[in-house]
């Protein structure tokens, strides 16, 4: 009889969006006369940018001909956009990568959820807390992470690095040694970035203990402050122990279009063992590539006119986070993040759970926030609100929650 991989089985139910969907339906069953504003979603509501269509366009056009039709694509995906991205991404902030220490793929959700796949099942994983969940969860499904403790919802075998108001939302480097450091910054849910110079303690510490960062940059394209890194190759030292995971996501609203990228420098070894190799190796067995027509659109993303209509939407919803932080600061909130990502955290009133929050703000004002407790212990007591919606919308929440 075969058997399964029992350490899915250890996964705790995912229960957070199936709540807060579950809760909204029921408010709006009973109260069909009350609009509800949605400032939970974490998905981009414009729609590509005209010089992304125009190459979709064209990139559609070519695979109807035999000439310039396209199969399958190259393993680490189209020189033309590894190009782009070192050019774009990396040169221009002067970075020293490769195209070929780029890797194409369909997103970052992916790439941070296989990458763990390299490394030893006895590393031990250090995260921050509140947590994009994927980090732990594909860990979990690894067998990397000890046994769970419902009632204070941690695993044994994690090492969890608060990221509270005390700390200003920045980890501090842990007592115990990890193997693996996972780091995400400017951050979701916090909102939170991180200076250079803390930063680069990191790499300084990774480099000095024998760790790897796998830094989730996904929201690189929301720095607004000058002193924020907006990769961690800005960083000396970082070629020797960091990966860095990038999207199109959140920067170019290719959420349902997928795309994005891992940057393995080839020094970043294990011994004589190098990262860069093995990473080669999975993406060639187990990944076929991201669509031509989809690299296609996103080299649009760097060309001038591309660029500017992703900034363009990018400042769109950074107006909504600035309206929403402060907004809630008028209203007397304690507000963080919302200057340099798209979130905005806030810390519950009157010594609120995060889902008596929920249900308040729910209640009182018609608006759909995430409860921060969601993300990890450290997030009770704090609240995500989100800049994805239209800027009539967010006006429109933010004056029912300042009534409240
Ligand atoms: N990393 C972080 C921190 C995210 O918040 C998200 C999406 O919300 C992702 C990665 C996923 O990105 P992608 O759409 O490229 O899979």
């Amino acid at each position: 009889m075969f058997r399964i991989n029992e350490n899915y089985l250890k996964l705790p139910g995912s229960y957070l969006f199936s709540n807060i969907a579950k809760k909204v339906n029921a408010f709006t069953a009973a109260h069909p006369d009350k609009p509800v504003i949605r400032l939970g979603i974490g998905d981009v509501t414009q729609p590509l940018a005209p010089a992304i269509i125009d190459a979709l366009h064209e990139a559609v056009d070519e695979m109807a001909h035999e000439e310039t039709f396209h199969g399958y694509a190259p393993d680490l995906g189209y020189e033309f956009l590894r190009n782009a991205i070192v050019e774009g991404d990396y040169k221009a902030r002067g970075c020293e990568i490769t195209a070929d220490e780029v890797f194409i793929s369909d997103g970052a959700k992916c790439d941070s959820g296989n990458i763990q796949e390299i490394f030893s099942l006895d590393n031990k994983i250090a995260v921050c807390d509140p947590v994009y969940p994927v980090y732990v969860d594909t860990n979990v499904m690894a067998g990397r992470t000890g046994t769970y403790d419902p009632k204070s919802e941690i695993w044994s075998d994690v090492i969890y690095m608060p990221c509270t108001s005390e700390n200003g939302f920045a980890p501090e480097l842990p007592r115990e040694t990890p193997d693996i450091i996972y780091l995400c910054f400017p951050n979701n849910p916090t909102g939170a970035a991180i200076s250079k110079d803390r930063l680069q303690e990191w790499v300084d510490y990774a480099n000095r203990v024998g760790a790897v960062i796998i830094y989730d940059a996904a929201y690189e394209a929301y720095i607004s402050e000058e002193d924020v890194p907006h990769s961690i190759y800005e960083c000396d030292g970082a070629r020797g122990c960091a990966i860095e995971l990038r999207s199109f996501s959140k920067n170019a609203g290719f959420t349902g279009t997928r795309l994005g990228f891992t940057v393995i420098p080839k020094e970043l070894k294990c011994g004589d063992v190098s990262l860069h190799g093995l990473w080669a190796r999975r993406h060639g067995t187990k990944y076929n590539g991201a669509p031509y027509i989809i690299q296609k659109a996103g080299a649009a993303v760097y060309t001038p006119q591309g660029r500017r209509q992703v900034q363009e939407q990018v400042a769109y919803y950074m107006k909504n986070a600035k309206a929403i932080y402060q907004g809630l600061k008028e209203a007397g909130y304690s507000v963080s993040g919302g200057v340099n990502a798209p979130y905005i955290w806030l810390k519950t009133p009157d010594g609120m759970s995060s889902w008596e929050f929920f249900d308040y703000l729910l209640e009182h004002a018609n608006v759909v926030g995430t409860p921060g407790s969601g993300f990890g212990p450290s997030g009770e007591g704090y609240f995500r609100l989100t800049a994805f919606g239209s800027y009539e919308n967010t006006l429109a929440a933010i004056k029912r929650i300042q009534s409240m």
